[in-house]
């Protein structure tokens, strides 16, 4: 579903992407580890087009991400091609996100009324389903200022899963949360996870990242460090620097 190749990405003189190699097969939950600064961000940016790229490639299911066909040629897309893109991928960020003047309903069906022109009462029906799947069903007309913040990361989840997603990206999902508010976020994507949902995810949750993971990317400074299962690169890590960040963050 995403695959990356020799990716680089700079920000003026800084260059913060060095050459990443990475895949996500269909179905597959696939982790992003890393210290911060190391580019985790500007990675999961470059798959869902908020920021360009310099060189590399960059596959999303058949598509070359910044580029569209004319004939036979690949040139740069159009606005428009990369705005219907990004609404089919999903993306949750560490700071919910919400607008907050809508409902969680209306949260989580804008997409589907505004992007993909959904009639409004299927994609109410469709948003209660949702709301339902993350357990909140009954708070469909709570603001996001009247739920907490596992509860808004859940409607934020819902709202991400609205389009049926090909990938969902998380950035470091539980770490704006109180550690009594992470299990319940944790266990919303558990389910997901189970279903079959193919999902690119950065976090710190080392040990949700071994239980569930089929892979494992460490990044440094720009590059992969290291790559494999969740039991050989959190368990039997053999690069120095994934053993030393390994050792700071449990
Ligand atoms: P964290 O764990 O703190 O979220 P990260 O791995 O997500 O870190 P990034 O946010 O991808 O790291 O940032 C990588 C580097 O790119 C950092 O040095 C950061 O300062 C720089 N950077 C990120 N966004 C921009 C930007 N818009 N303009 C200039 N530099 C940027
Ligand atoms: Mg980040």
């Amino acid at each position: 579903i995403v695959r990356i190749r020799n990716l680089r990405k700079s920000f003026n003189e800084h260059e913060v992407l060095k050459g990443i190699d990475l895949n996500v097969r269909k179905g597959e939950a696939a982790f992003i580890i890393g210290a911060s600064g190391s580019g985790k961000s500007t990675l999961l940016r470059c798959v869902n087009s908020l920021e360009t790229y310099q060189a590399g490639e960059l596959w999303v299911e058949d598509y070359l991400v910044g580029a569209e066909r004319s004939g036979n040629r690949w040139v740069e897309a159009r606005a428009s091609t990369t705005a219907r893109r990004r609404s089919q991928i999903g993306m949750v960020f560490q700071r919910f996100n919400l607008f907050p003047n809508m409902t969680a309903l209306e949260n989580v069906i804008s997409g589907l009324v505004m992007v993909q022109k959904m009639p409004k009462a299927q994609a109410r029906e469709r948003g209660m389903d949702l709301l339902a799947k993350v357990g909140l069903a009954e708070r469909a007309g709570s603001y996001p200022s009247q739920l907490s913040g596992g509860q808004q990361q859940r409607v934020a989840i819902a709202r991400a899963i609205a389009a049926n997603p090909a990938v969902i990206l998380f950035d470091e999902p539980t770490s704006a949360l109180d550690p009594e508010l992470v299990g319940e976020v944790l266990s919303v994507m558990r389910e997901l996870i189970k279903e079959g949902m193919t999902m690119l995810i950065v976090t710190h949750e080392i040990s949700f990242a071994e239980e569930v993971g089929d892979s494992v990317y460490f990044i440094d400074k720009g590059v992969v460090a290291e790559h494999g299962s969740p039991q050989q690169v959190i368990r039997q890590p053999s690069h120095p620097r994934t053993i030393e960040f390994l050792a700071r963050i449990r």
